[in-house]
């Protein structure tokens, strides 16, 4: 179904050189005074394509929020850079690895726009966390740990990368014997489609089995343009699954999140996972209460197939692993900290509320 008309706007190369940056190039008015976003963004870099913009309205609608700096992300009062310890977990610079069967391979430091909620905040934008030596020290562990049967790409986004580099990666992949499944995390599909084009998707085709999960967080991101470029993905026969963060002032709505699900299952793309987000510093003013998941998990069944249903998933920290929440898994609370039942029916703290 790729009935949807593509709206090249130039190469995507020159859509990224021509992406916003500063915030003062922006044409609506600002959440916060200028100094005050111009201190957010020494910190966290901004980026937003010339095509994102078009979707936004004002600064504080669903899209805007998710990628224009506002200030609360420098008054947050979450302690860590990193809960999850992803920096612990990482053998070599560059890869985590957390489960045994798989790895997560940060390809690219570099997105098409950064996510102000973004759990790798730390990292993204940062042009020295992924480097060819980086690369080639983790496809040395990846080789010589046999236990490893799956990759994910992810970073950053692996799709800003060169074609051809990204093949190359691909390809030394798929020599590696063990290695039987890859994986690309992506945002780019909805916020930057005319990077989809036909030589990357012919490239990707010649990796299978390949997976692509992107992250789509309001129906609003689903227009023509992205529509085409996930058709295009389908076409060649990549499976697509959708990564959906839950974010306060996003998507926190169950009508929301319903046309978004359905709206996904058009696409071709089946709904994998809601995120609960993480608690990265930084982020704090876009969390919910665990209530307000579960509750639009508890709307969503009955009124969309279980095909358009994802896992709903949070991620404890301390080692306890990603976990699908149920109402079940909530044990109650305790000075400020969730009690929630991980994997082996171990109980771990989580900071928020039920
Ligand atoms: S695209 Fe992904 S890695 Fe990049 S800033 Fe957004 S959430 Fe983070």
């Amino acid at each position: 179904m790729s009935s949807a008309t593509p709206q090249p706007c130039g190469s995507w190369k020159h859509e990224l050189q021509t992406a916003v940056t500063k915030p003062h190039a922006l044409a609506f008015p600002m959440a916060g005074g200028p100094q005050d976003v111009d201190s957010v963004v020494r910190r966290y870099p901004m980026r937003v394509t010339p095509y994102f913009l078009s979707l936004i309205q004002q600064w504080e609608d669903p899209l805007g929020k998710q990628v224009l700096p506002n200030i609360q992300e420098l008054t947050d009062t979450l302690p860590h850079d990193d809960p999850l310890h992803e920096n612990r977990q990482s053998p070599v610079p560059g890869l985590i690895h957390r489960y045994p069967d798989r790895v997560l391979f940060l390809v690219s430091s570099e997105c098409a726009v950064y996510c102000r909620y973004c759990l790798r905040k730390r990292l993204v934008g940062n042009p020295f966390v992924v480097t060819d030596q980086t690369r080639e020290a983790a496809l040395d562990y990846i080789k010589k740990t046999r236990s490893v049967r799956e990759v994910v790409l992810s970073g950053g986004d692996p799709l800003l990368l060169e074609t051809d580099t990204l093949n190359h990666l691909l390809e030394q992949l798929r020599c590696i014997p063990h290695i039987q499944v890859l994986r690309i995390h992506t945002r780019v599909p909805g916020v930057l489609p005319s990077r989809i084009t036909d030589h990357l998707v012919s490239m990707l085709n010649r990796h299978h089995p390949l997976y692509v999960n992107i992250q789509f967080n309001h129906p609003n991101e689903i227009t023509p343009q992205s529509t085409h470029a996930c058709a295009k993905l389908a076409d060649a026969g990549i499976p697509l699954g959708s990564q959906t963060v839950l974010l306060k002032g996003v998507n926190d709505d169950p009508e929301v999140m319903i046309r978004l699900m359905q709206k996904l299952l058009t696409l071709r793309i089946k709904p994998y996972y809601l995120h609960h987000p993480d608690p990265v510093r930084g982020t704090g003013h876009f969390r919910t209460e665990i209530a307000c998941g579960l509750s639009i998990m508890e709307h969503l069944r009955g009124r969309v197939s279980g095909m358009g249903i994802p896992q709903y998933m949070i991620d404890l920290p301390g080692g306890g692993g990603k976990i699908p929440l149920v109402p079940e898994s909530v044990l109650g609370e305790e000075n400020g900290m969730l009690k929630v039942t991980g994997l082996h029916g171990k109980v771990y703290g989580y900071p928020g509320k039920a």
